[in-house]
């Protein structure tokens, strides 16, 4: 059997007094997707937080298996970090947020430019930008651009400000974003919330192709439970930080346990 993309082995994340995560294991298959779920509170922000490397959990260990190596999430990041982590990104995992964090300001196409990190203070410095293989670069990144653009169908919308969308299309915009950067594993936080039942089920198709096309994989945290069942191969049940469930979805929806705590039965 394959290997799976990403391993989260007896994480353990506490806030001082305040366990949000204990001892949770579960993988994600490679070109699966991965439903995270359980009640408010239950910590899958803060998992999402730990695998893509806001923070540190404070026991146990992540690893992204790569080609050659596995990686340790955990050894990569040596401390806590916010507004992003360019350490988590280059390891191939990229996120989207609860709450849309688009440059609104910005047309659609630049947001995706933008998150390529075509120009660095670096290269401005050394003048590399001038150079062929600079050219070549952004060509590059143009052409990923409007490719995710077109996945997403947001080709019509390419030089609108970003902040103009409608927010089915924010959404989907940050999810093209996330796939800008080449991720091995995209991690969607609550990608449905606030959306109307059209713009749900155009998402559900848009994630849907990613893995079945183009064999991304997807680990998501969401509420929606129909969006869930349709589309995941694999869901997780949290509850109080806890996984309570873990299994094909059929399975999870008729699990007692899980019935329990969605029930607010203890
Ligand atoms: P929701 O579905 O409501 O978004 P969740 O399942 O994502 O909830 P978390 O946000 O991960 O849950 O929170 C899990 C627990 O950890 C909660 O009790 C929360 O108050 C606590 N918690 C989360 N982040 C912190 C923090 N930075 N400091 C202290 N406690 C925190």
């Amino acid at each position: 059997m394959n290997a799976p993309l990403l391993d989260v082995r007896n994480v353990t994340m506490r806030f001082g007094g305040i366990v949000a995560n204990r001892n949770v294991s579960f993988s994600v298959a490679r070109g699966s997707v991965t439903a995270l779920i359980g009640p408010n509170g239950a910590g899958k922000t803060t998992m999402f937080n730990c695998i893509t490397g806001f923070y540190r959990a404070s026991e146990g260990q992540i690893l992204l298996n790569g080609p050659a190596a596995q990686q340790d999430i955990g050894t990569l990041i040596t401390r806590p970090v916010t507004g992003g982590s360019h350490l988590v990104t280059r390891a191939g995992i990229a996120r989207t947020f609860q709450n849309i964090r688009l440059f609104k300001e910005m047309s659609v196409v630049e947001n995706l430019l933008v998150a390529q990190h075509l120009v660095t203070a670096n290269n401005l410095v050394s003048g590399v930008f001038r150079t062929p293989a600079f050219r070549r670069a952004e060509r590059e990144a143009v052409d990923r651009a409007y490719h995710w653009l077109g996945e997403m169908n947001l080709i019509d919308d390419a030089n609108r400000l970003a902040g103009e969308l409608p927010y089915g299309r924010q959404r989907r915009l940050e999810i093209a974003r996330a796939m800008c950067t080449g991720p091995r594993l995209i991690c969607l936080d609550e990608p449905a919330a606030g959306l109307n039942p059209s713009e749900t089920h155009e998402l559900s198709e848009v994630i849907q192709r990613l893995c079945k096309q183009h064999g991304q994989t997807v680990l998501v945290i969401e509420h929606d439970m129909g969006l869930v069942m349709r589309i995941s191969d694999h869901v997780v049940v949290l509850d109080h930080g806890e996984v309570i469930s873990d299994g094909r979805p059929e399975h999870v929806a008729n699990d007692p346990a899980v019935i329990a705590a969605y029930l607010g039965v203890s």
